[in-house]
């Protein structure tokens, strides 16, 4: 395929997509990197990743973390957030995420709101409050008001496929592809800059599932999209189905090819180059971001904790220090999409 035939319809995305051709994918990637720096500017923005608690009510059933897997369960205290929230603010990152899995206790949710609020009182010099932005699932609308109330300006709460068949494939039938729809209407209706994602390369999914991903962040409007490989964790009963799925070599090269076509299809997005790329290659988020990403999600969860959060298998450990050294970084900056910004006349 040449890319002078690339059409950004359903049709040219997922011929893309299924196109194999190192060539074709190079060129694309060197468009879409010229279309960020041209549209959203060549600086990297960062959110220092915390990862609260791998407890999760939900049952997913390729997640390393899901309810009925066993493994070492944590939960960091309010104490330990604000000592990482911290270091965010004193290496100037401008924003963290507090991810996590899904809960919907009232303890749980009080003691968001309040980290919420000791967060945004650190004092970050002359540089703006650190940005918020939550990755906590699934929640009533009233909490998802509570914790914008009390700071949090993002939300991510990932799709994992537009397909409808396909996201009850990879779900137990207790969890509902309209529930999450409905709860990502709330987000954006209260007023979050409300980012999604999806899976890529996993089981059962099509080059035209993932173009219709594509499509899906195009008209839910996402000002913010994070979106990764998938990684199979060995003990999940996605894996365990034995299906198969595409190799690490061809998920990485779709990792970066599915960044780019977004880039292309809507320029002036933030998107994520996610850690699920580093796990495929060790300069895997570098190459996220040559291929169109602009965010990167350094963690910075207590190392005897962040171990825990094993979502996939292989994740890595890497501190993020020799990245920033190699990128353009908006230091102390928010970093809201372009698109977000221009919408909302800021
Ligand atoms: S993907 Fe998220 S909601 Fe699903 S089991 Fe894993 S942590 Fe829980």
């Amino acid at each position: 395929m040449n890319l002078s035939e690339l059409t950004l319809d359903r049709e040219g995305l997922a011929a893309a997509i299924a196109c194999e051709d190192a060539a074709f994918d190079a060129a694309l990637r060197e468009k879409a990197y010229r279309v960020k720096v041209d549209t959203v500017g060549p600086e990297v923005y960062l959110r220092g990743l915390i990862e609260i608690s791998n407890n999760c009510v939900k049952n997913c059933l390729y997640c390393g973390i899901r309810r009925d897997i066993r493994c070492p369960r944590y939960e960091l205290s309010e104490e330990e957030v604000l000592a990482a929230a911290h270091v965010a603010a004193q290496r100037r990152f401008g924003s963290v995420v507090i991810q996590g899995g899904e809960r919907t206790d009232a303890a749980f949710i009080r003691k968001i709101t309040r980290l919420l609020k000791a967060i945004k009182a650190i004092d970050t010099g002359d540089d703006p409050p650190l940005g918020v932005t939550l990755s906590l699932g699934e929640q009533p609308r009233e909490v998802y008001e509570e914790w914008f109330d009390a700071g949090a300006h993002r939300y991510l709460l990932r799709i994992e496929s537009s397909n409808p068949d396909l996201y009850r494939k990879i779900h137990p039938s207790d969890h509902s592809y309209d529930r999450r729809l409905r709860a990502l209407y709330d987000l954006k209706e209260i007023g979050y800059q409300t980012g999604t994602g999806a899976m890529i390369g996993m089981p059962f999914q099509t080059a035209e599932d993932m173009a219709d991903d594509l499509l899906f962040y195009k008209s839910f409007d996402a000002p913010m999209i994070g979106m990764g490989p998938y990684n199979p964790h060995p003990e999940t009963p996605l894996t365990l189905t034995g299906a198969p799925f595409p190799s690490a070599e061809r998920r990485f090269a779709l990792g970066l090819k599915m960044i780019a076509l977004l880039r292309l299809l809507v320029p002036d997005i933030n998107i994520a180059a996610a850690t699920a790329l580093e796990v495929l290659d060790p300069r895997g988020r570098e190459k996220g971001i040559l291929s169109g990403a602009n965010v990167i999600m350094p963690n910075i969860t207590p190392e005897e904790q962040m171990v825990k959060y094993n979502l996939y298998d292989r994740k890595t450990l890497m501190r993020d220090s020799a990245i920033t050294e190699r990128i353009v970084v908006g230091y102390g900056r928010w970093g809201d999409s372009k698109h977000f910004r221009k919408k909302n006349f800021y």
